[in-house]
C-alpha cells in the first residue's frame, strides 16, 4: 500500500529556526535535481523575526511570480524590520513561489506549476507542489494572521485594493474584514473567486487564520503608488495586530462588493481590445465597456462587451490583445458602509 502522502515529511529544509529570538535572514531549501546541478536545489529567501509575546504574521509575496507589490514590500520591510520593534513573530517570504518569481512569469518555469492552484499541495509532488504542502504544513500551523500579496501580473490590472472573502465563520470573517480596514487600502472589496480549489486563500480560511489578500494594479510591473500601498498596508496589518507599535494609518478607503460570479466578464473572441471605460469609473448595467475587434480583417463590426449590472469597472484585462475565454473585466458594486 501507498503510505498517505501527507505523513511524508516536507523535503524543504529551513535554514532559520523558527522558535528562536532575533531575527534571521536565511532560505527555504527545496532539493530540485536536474541536468544543470545534480544535487542541486531551489533556495527561497525568507526572514524570521521573533521577539517578546504576541501573535505570529505570514507575510507571502510572489505567490504569482509576476506579481511586484508585495516583493517589494517584504523585501523592504525584512531589510528595515528590528528585533525591538515587534511583540510576537513576523514571518516573511517575500518571493513564494521563487521559480516562477525569478522567471518574471505566473508560474514555474519548471513544472508549470501555479502556487495559487496548487494547494494544499504534496510532499511527493512537483516542486510547486512540495512549496505548497511546505506552506500548508510547516509555516500556516504558525501563524495567526496571513497576509497574502497579488496584484494583476502581466494579463490583468486591478484598483488597488485589499480584500476578504465571506466566510462561514462570521466571527472569524469579521476579523478578516477589520484586517482589510487596517490595510486601509484605496478600495477594500469583499472578494469572490472564480476557482477557489486550489488556493492558498481557501485553506488558510479553512484553517481558521485572519486572511488577507491583495490585488493591488497589475500589468506586470508596480508604480510608486501601488508599492507604497503595499509597504503602508503591511505596517498597518502589523499595527492592528498589535505585532508593531502604534495604531494604524488609516486612510479613506471605498468598500466593493463582488456580488455575484456575473462580476466577471470573459471574452468570446480573439482580437484588438478597446475599453471604453477606465478603472475605477462608473458603469451602468448594459452599457458597453469594452470592444474587441477582429484583427484579421478590415471592415467588420467589433464584439462589444456589456455590463451584467451597475458598478464600477475593478478590473481589465490588460494586453492590447486578448484570446477567447480571458478574463476581460470585474464590475464591482459599491457599497454604502464597511
Ligand atoms: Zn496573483
Amino acid at each position: 500500500m501507498n503510505a498517505d502522502p501527507i505523513l511524508r515529511p516536507s523535503p524543504i529544509s529551513a535554514s532559520v529556526d523558527f522558535d528562536a529570538d532575533g531575527i534571521q535572514h536565511g532560505h527555504l531549501r527545496l532539493p530540485w535535481s536536474r541536468d544543470d546541478s545534480a544535487w542541486g536545489s531551489v533556495v527561497i529567501p525568507i526572514t524570521v523575526v521573533k521577539h517578546g509575546e504576541g501573535p505570529t504574521a505570514l507575510l507571502t509575496g510572489a505567490n504569482h511570480g509576476d506579481e511586484y507589490e508585495g516583493p517589494i514590500a517584504l523585501f523592504d520591510l525584512a531589510r528595515t524590520l528590528r528585533t525591538g520593534d515587534v511583540s510576537g513573530r513576523v514571518i516573511i517570504v517575500p518571493a513564494l513561489n521563487y521559480p516562477a518569481f525569478r522567471a518574471a512569469r505566473r508560474t514555474s518555469p519548471i513544472d508549470k506549476g501555479n502556487l495559487n492552484r496548487s494547494f494544499p499541495g504534496r510532499p511527493d509532488g512537483n516542486v510547486t507542489e512540495k512549496i505548497a504542502d511546505y506552506v500548508t504544513r510547516c509555516l500556516l500551523p504558525q501563524a495567526d494572521i496571513v497576509l497574502d500579496f497579488h496584484s494583476g501580473g502581466r494579463t490583468l490590472d486591478f484598483l488597488p485594493y485589499a480584500a476578504a472573502h465571506e466566510l462561514p465563520d462570521k466571527a472569524q470573517e469579521d476579523r478578516c474584514f477589520a484586517a482589510v480596514a487596517a490595510f486601509s487600502a484605496p478600495w477594500s472589496m469583499r472578494m469572490i473567486e472564480i476557482d477557489a480549489v486550489g488556493m492558498f486563500d481557501t485553506i488558510a480560511e479553512t484553517a481558521g487564520k485572519v486572511f488577507v489578500t491583495t490585488e493591488l494594479g497589475g500589468g506586470g510591473t508596480a508604480t510608486a503608488r501601488s508599492a507604497g500601498i503595499a509597504k503602508r498596508g503591511v505596517a498597518n496589518l502589523l499595527r492592528h495586530a498589535g505585532i508593531l507599535a502604534g495604531q494604524p494609518e488609516i486612510g479613506e478607503t471605498r468598500w466593493l462588493d463582488m456580488p455575484s460570479s456575473d462580476c466577471f466578464g470573459f471574452s468570446p473572441e480573439e482580437g484588438l481590445v478597446e475599453f471604453l471605460k477606465d478603472l475605477g469609473e462608473l458603469v451602468a448595467k448594459n452599457e458597453v465597456v469594452a470592444r474587441i475587434y477582429p484583427i484579421g480583417r478590415t471592415g467588420a463590426s467589433p464584439y462589444e462587451h456589456r455590463a451584467a449590472l451597475d458598478g464600477l469597472l475593478a478590473a481589465r484585462h490588460f494586453p492590447g490583445l486578448i484570446k477567447a475565454g480571458d478574463c476581460l473585466s470585474v464590475i464591482a458594486t459599491i457599497e454604502d458602509h464597511a
